[in-house]
């Protein structure tokens, strides 16, 4: 069995989805995962606000447009009679859509419980649109709904999987649809909690929860379909001519992700190291490509580097103890804070009396703040980016931070950290300096003059102790 996950711009229009098809009907015993319409989302949550904002036309002018380009796209349902009962079913999903928003426009306020129940629409629309087209075009498909197999916590719009539930769930779900020899259908990003609340996985959450499926089912592999044609080296959008990663480690993929890869949600890896299944990122728009083959182990290369990371949005909060020293309990007291506020922190440095902490999720901030003063001066810093070059041959690099840090020269630093993996280095700059930085350390390690680089065995230095990594 392979899990198919498409991305929401591989399911974007009758094109796209009629891509989808030849894709799926070529696989031996796939499983299909699909976001919503690329740009949906965004859509939704777009309504959301207007509904929150209490303005109610706009709120329902969307739904409107939205119930339409769907419509349209269902014309990719090639059968009268299926696309007719699919449209009766989007109209019900929009007409439910409409209420609601309608309701909560007059209300002037969406909690994170009905934003989730909003959002859902678009992967739930989606789903029941590529199963019927499968079907269509003669490859018999069943849609499931996730609200009955992705059982999760109540935490809305980020909802982790409570994963006994799951599993026994999606495989009672799943099995017998495969048995009949068709191939099961379900909208990712979506569940519900045990009481049949809609939640959703969190935002890029399809691959989630098309590795959750695959993990449960215990999937030969987990293929993630998008619109690149692989990891790439660096972030497509910042540098010009990334190459393709043809093979990473479970845990490099996974350092990737958490440090700003798009191209794979940061939760992804997690269940396939469970039940150890690859995991393939490819492009739909070029199925033949080979793409980025992810596994426990990859061969070793020479390059110390296999990607570089990078995201923007990252603040970083210092902390001083005010008694002038690094008392006993100090770090224990700081991330207890950060951990009550359900924040998580991704680099962290320190020095004799002070403690530098990045995050990117500042809806805590105030009270993190309020909290931490109670022991400690706080100050923070915003509108700054984090650059993550990551590769298994970096531990054996002694040389790879300080050839990092000299080919960025000149851009002022303000954080430096070596992974306690020592699988990465991490850079905190400021956003305005990422493009310049990024576009320098890629030419450095993957442009023409790079010269792979003879690994040593020696330890490498730790330029900072702590940072989060896999081990
Ligand atoms: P999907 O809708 O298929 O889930 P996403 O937009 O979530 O696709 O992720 C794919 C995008 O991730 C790419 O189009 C690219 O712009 C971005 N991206 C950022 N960093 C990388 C990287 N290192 N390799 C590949 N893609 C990346
Ligand atoms: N549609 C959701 C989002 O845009 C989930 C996903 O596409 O992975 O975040
Ligand atoms: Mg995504």
């Amino acid at each position: 069995m392979i899990v198919m996950k498409f991305g929401g711009t591989s399911v974007k229009d009758r094109a796209a989805i009629e891509r989808l098809i030849a894709i799926v009907g070529r696989a031996p015993q796939p499983v299909v995962v699909v976001s919503a319409l690329s740009g949906v989302t965004d859509r939704l949550l777009g309504i959301a606000a207007e509904a929150a904002a209490g303005d109610i036309d706009a709120a329902r002018g969307n739904v409107k447009a939205l119930r339409e380009r769907h419509h349209t796209v269902a014309s990719v349902i090639t059968d009268d009679a299926l696309r007719k009962t699919v449209i009766a079913d989007l109209d019900k999903e929009f007409d439910e859509l409409d209420r609601i928003v309608g309701a909560l426009a007059v209300l002037g306020d969406v909690s994170p419980r009905w934003f989730d129940t909003i959002a859902a629409t678009g992967e739930l629309a989606s789903s029941r649109i590529v199963a019927a087209a499968l079907t269509a075009h003669g490859h018999p498909a069943a849609w499931v709904d996730s609200r009955t197999v992705i059982v999760t916590t109540d935490e809305f719009m980020a909802a982790p999987p409570i994963f006994d539930r799951t599993d026994t769930a999606l495989r009672a779900a799943i099995e017998p649809i495969i048995a009949k020899k068709r191939i099961p259908v379900l909208g990712g990003f979506v569940g519900a909690t045990e009481r049949g609340v809609t939640t959703t996985l969190g935002r890029g959450g399809s691959d989630y929860t098309g590795a959750i499926v695959g993990a449960a089912i215990g999937a030969d592999e987990i293929q993630i379909w998008t619109d690149v044609d692989g990891m790439l080296t660096a972030d497509p959008r910042v540098v010009d001519a990334p190459q393709v990663a043809p093979h990473l480690s479970f845990a490099e993929a996974s350092e990737l992700a958490y440090f700003g890869a798009k191209v794979l949600h940061p939760a992804t890896i997690q269940p396939a190291v469970a039940r150890d299944i690859p995991v393939r990122i490819l492009n739909s728009q070029r199925p033949a490509n080979a793409g980025t083959l992810i596994t426990a182990k990859r061969p070793t290369t020479d390059g110390a580097v296999t990607a570089i990371a990078s995201k923007t949005g990252v603040t970083v909060v210092s902390i001083t103890s005010t008694r002038m020293l690094m008392t006993h309990g100090f770090l224990r007291r700081l991330f207890e804070v950060f951990e009550r506020h359900k924040t998580a922190v991704d680099v962290v440095t320190t020095s004799e009396v002070s403690v530098s902490v990045t995050i990117d999720d500042r809806r805590r901030l105030p009270a993190i703040i309020e909290d931490l003063t109670e022991f400690a001066e706080v100050s923070t810093e915003n509108d700054l980016a984090l650059i993550c070059a990551v590769g298994d041959g970096i531990a054996a690099d002694r040389t790879f931070p300080v050839r990092l840090l000299s080919a960025i020269d000149g851009v002022p630093l303000r954080m430096v950290s070596q992974a306690a993996s020592r699988r990465n280095v991490t850079i905190v700059i400021a956003a305005s300096d990422l493009p310049t930085a990024l576009n320098r350390l890629h030419d450095r390690f993957f442009g023409e003059a790079a010269a792979p680089h003879v690994s040593s065995d020696a330890p490498a230095f730790y330029i900072s102790s702590l940072q989060r990594g896999n081990e």
